[in-house]
């Protein structure tokens, strides 16, 4: 770690303020921020527009600082994985997905996470700590880096990004806020607010504040058609209910611009746990004059999870006892809908996850071309 500040973390506004306490002007904040991001710039010899003075005083304060790649994976059906090395020794990991002309990038936002479900192997590896906002757009950066030099937004791989990798987002709520900021801003990625989502546990009141903040695609891991269920298996929901989340939803749906936009609900499908006739039902009822779609998920295993994944003609029925009443849902089976599994799956310690990060890799190259119910994590 150094005392530099790392320029990769800022948001526009705080890009500008920056360069003003240099007494320098605020479009100095926009080429910095398309040297970073457009032309991905790793240092500031190559900003040729900036005065070499400024270049100086630039090098002894500040820094381009991404995590470290420890590891990286590509199958042969573009699938892209990292394994990257922050400081204080803990390691997360960011998948890229690309789908025809879509590309989605999975990104971590914790190092671990505190929240615990029971279903989760980044949960049961517990909470070290926040990634920094700059960790969290470095994943962004290095990934748009991997994909060789950037001609004009239009063409950019990456078109989604989903906060669904290690951790939380909305109990890191500052520095994945001002990360998203970077990702939609034209002087950076440009990307849609439609195409980036949170996906949350449901932390409450962290719902409403975004909707304060900025407008982007939201998703809740429900996994749970009832309190006594949903206790159990996010134990976040002893906190916020689930009257109170969906109320949450509710009302950030209704604060959305575009009020036809639909809220993703997640369910893990879990044999004889949550995929019942009668759990279904509920469903039904809890959801049905909400603005949703519902997103089926394999549960995809890990050792010792103590859960197995429901059987495919259990999903299938789940999935078509829902649509019948009018509840949008859909399965996740291909591999690249699968990324959000495979984030859940995220574990331990740095050697552990590069192991790991190798075997998935085997696995994506054995099951490549394989479209049925895709190469999964594990
Ligand atoms: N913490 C956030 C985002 C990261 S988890 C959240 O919980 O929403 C991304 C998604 O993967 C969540 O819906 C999560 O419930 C799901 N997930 C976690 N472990 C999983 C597993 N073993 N199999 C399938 N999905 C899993
Ligand atoms: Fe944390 Fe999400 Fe895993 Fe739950 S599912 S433990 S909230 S990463």
């Amino acid at each position: 770690m150094t005392d530099k500040i790392n320029l990769l973390g800022l948001s526009c506004i705080e890009m500008e303020e920056f360069f003003l306490s240099l007494g320098e002007k605020k479009y100095r904040a926009h080429q910095m921020l398309k040297w970073m991001h457009i032309h991905q710039a790793d240092s500031f010899e190559q900003m040729t527009d900036v005065g070499k003075k400024l270049r100086e005083k630039l090098s002894e304060i500040a820094e381009i600082r991404a995590p470290e790649i420890l590891h990286e994976g590509v199958s042969r059906d573009g699938t892209r994985k990292w394994v990257f090395k922050v400081d204080g020794g803990g390691a997360i990991e960011t998948v890229f997905i690309p789908d025809g002309r879509r590309g989605t990038l999975c990104v971590s936002s914790q190092v671990g996470c505190s929240v615990d479900c029971s279903f989760c192997s980044t949960g049961k590896q517990g909470f070290q700590r926040d990634l920094t906002s700059a960790e969290i757009i470095g994943q962004v950066w290095l990934a748009s880096r991997s994909f060789g030099p950037r001609k004009n937004l239009g063409e950019h791989p990456i078109t989604n990004v989903v906060m669904m990798g290690m951790g939380e987002p909305l109990l890191n709520f500052d520095n994945v806020v001002r990360s998203m900021r970077v990702m939609k801003d034209d002087l950076a990625y440009g990307i849609s607010k439609k195409r980036i989502t949170l996906s949350t546990s449901g932390v409450v009141p962290m719902i409403d504040r975004l909707s304060d903040e900025l407008d982007v695609s939201l998703a809740i891991s429900l996994h749970a058609p009832n309190d006594e269920l949903r206790d159990k298996l996010v134990p976040l929901n002893r906190k916020y209910p689930l009257a109170e989340l969906l109320a949450a939803c509710r009302r950030y749906s209704d604060k959305r611009p575009d009020k036809r936009k639909s809220i993703t609900m997640e369910y893990v499908m879990l044999k004889g746990v949550n995929d019942q006739p009668e759990h279904a039902r509920q469903l039904v009822k809890l959801l049905g004059n909400l603005p949703v779609k519902l997103n089926l998920i394999p549960f995809n295993p890990f050792p010792h999870a103590g859960y197995e994944r429901s059987t495919r003609s259990d999903i299938l029925a789940f999935h078509k006892f829902l649509n019948d009443r009018g509840v949008l849902t859909t399965v996740r089976t291909t591999r690249g809908d699968d990324i959000d599994a495979a984030c859940g799956q995220l574990v331990g310690d740095v050697m552990d996850r590069t192991r790991r990060s190798e075997r998935w890799q085997k696995e994506v190259f054995l099951r490549a071309g394989d479209s049925a119910d895709g190469a999964v994590a594990s």
